[in-house]
């Protein structure tokens, strides 16, 4: 199996209650990349740098076995910024400054190799980028995934929606949801999104977990209650990366299997928080990761009787 992930590789800056981060490594591709780098191998990503990127980070890219032959530096261009700063309860945050840069005139041409994979995620970034990659895979994914965020919905909503008729799963939080559908229940949300396209929702809902949705089934993951989020910035790109990394590895599309891959992906997103940047993403192995799963299954199980 193969997976293709087009999203950026950015530059951000953050500011958290614990202090500021400077200029440092981000972008949906780099988070969902390097998470699903945890559990499945096979990952191109496609996306564009300016000048300024280290090469030395694309080096650590590929020593995770991610190929970067798909990512387009322009030599005259700045590389993607997104600057952000975190209210005191860590669960909102004002976009201070986002710099598109080389991000405006991206034009993806994908290697051959990122054409053929099984498995494509749209992460976030300009819909019309996604539908370019979209239409330049050979054969149609087994799943399409995508993530995007109001930012997106804001300026260019017929372009999303153009995209997501093409898409098997979306992972939006919970207002974006509401901003997508006009619904504020999020079962009507659902209802309206899947006749948009999508056959499957997910909605991340930070430390409240993620909610899946498909047809009338649905399911609930809590996210791990942890003593300190030290930045969330990246934390849905990581989910969604694990997700689709346990889906590759898995190559089993059904409601269980999304399950697991939730779980799968929370697990990945309470380590991305825990330190500035992609920092804890580049830390942790399999074995723990494989810990932090089993505390997710002993936070939910129980016995009861029935009387
Ligand atoms: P998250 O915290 O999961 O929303 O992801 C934050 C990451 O998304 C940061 O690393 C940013 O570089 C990147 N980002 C911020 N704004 C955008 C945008 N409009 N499009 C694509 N990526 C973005």
């Amino acid at each position: 199996m193969s997976l293709t992930i087009v999203g950026t590789v950015a530059f951000d800056e953050l500011i958290t209650p614990f202090g500021q981060s400077g200029k440092i490594i981000g972008g949906s591709a780099t988070y969902a990349s390097l998470s699903a780098s945890n559990l499945f191998s096979d990952i191109s990503i496609v996306s564009i740098i300016g000048a300024d990127f280290p090469e030395k980070k694309l080096e650590y890219m590929r020593s995770k076995g991610i190929n970067t032959d798909g990512i387009k530096r322009v030599e005259d261009g700045k590389t993607f910024f997104w600057k952000g700063e975190y209210h005191n309860d860590m669960n909102s945050r004002d976009t201070l400054i986002t710099e598109l840069n080389v991000l405006e005139s991206f034009d993806p041409e994908l290697p051959e190799k990122a054409r053929e994979s099984e498995y494509l995620m749209l992460g976030n970034l300009t819909p019309a980028v996604q539908m370019k990659v979209l239409r330049q895979m050979k054969k149609r994914p087994k799943l399409v995934i995508m993530d995007t965020m109001n930012f997106w919905m804001d300026i260019a909503m017929p372009e999303l929606k153009e995209v997501l008729k093409e898409v098997d799963l979306l992972t939006i939080n919970d207002e974006e949801a509401r901003q997508l559908s006009g619904e504020y229940s999020l079962v009507k949300a659902a209802k309206k999104i899947f006749e948009m396209g999508p056959k499957y929702l997910v909605i991340k809902k930070g430390e409240h977990g993620a909610l899946l949705f498909h047809g009338s089934k649905l399911f609930y993951a809590p996210a791990l209650p942890l003593e300190e989020v030290f930045d969330p910035t990246g934390a849905g790109d990581t989910f969604a990366g694990g997700f689709i990394g346990h889906i590759c590895a898995s190559d089993e599309i059904s409601f269980d299997s999304m399950k697991r891959a939730i779980i799968y992906g929370s697990a990945l997103a309470s380590f991305c928080v825990e330190k500035f940047g992609t920092t804890k993403l580049l830390e942790i192995d399999r074995a723990e990761l494989h810990k932090r799963v089993m505390r997710f299954i002993e936070l939910t199980q129980f016995d009861m009787k029935l009387n």
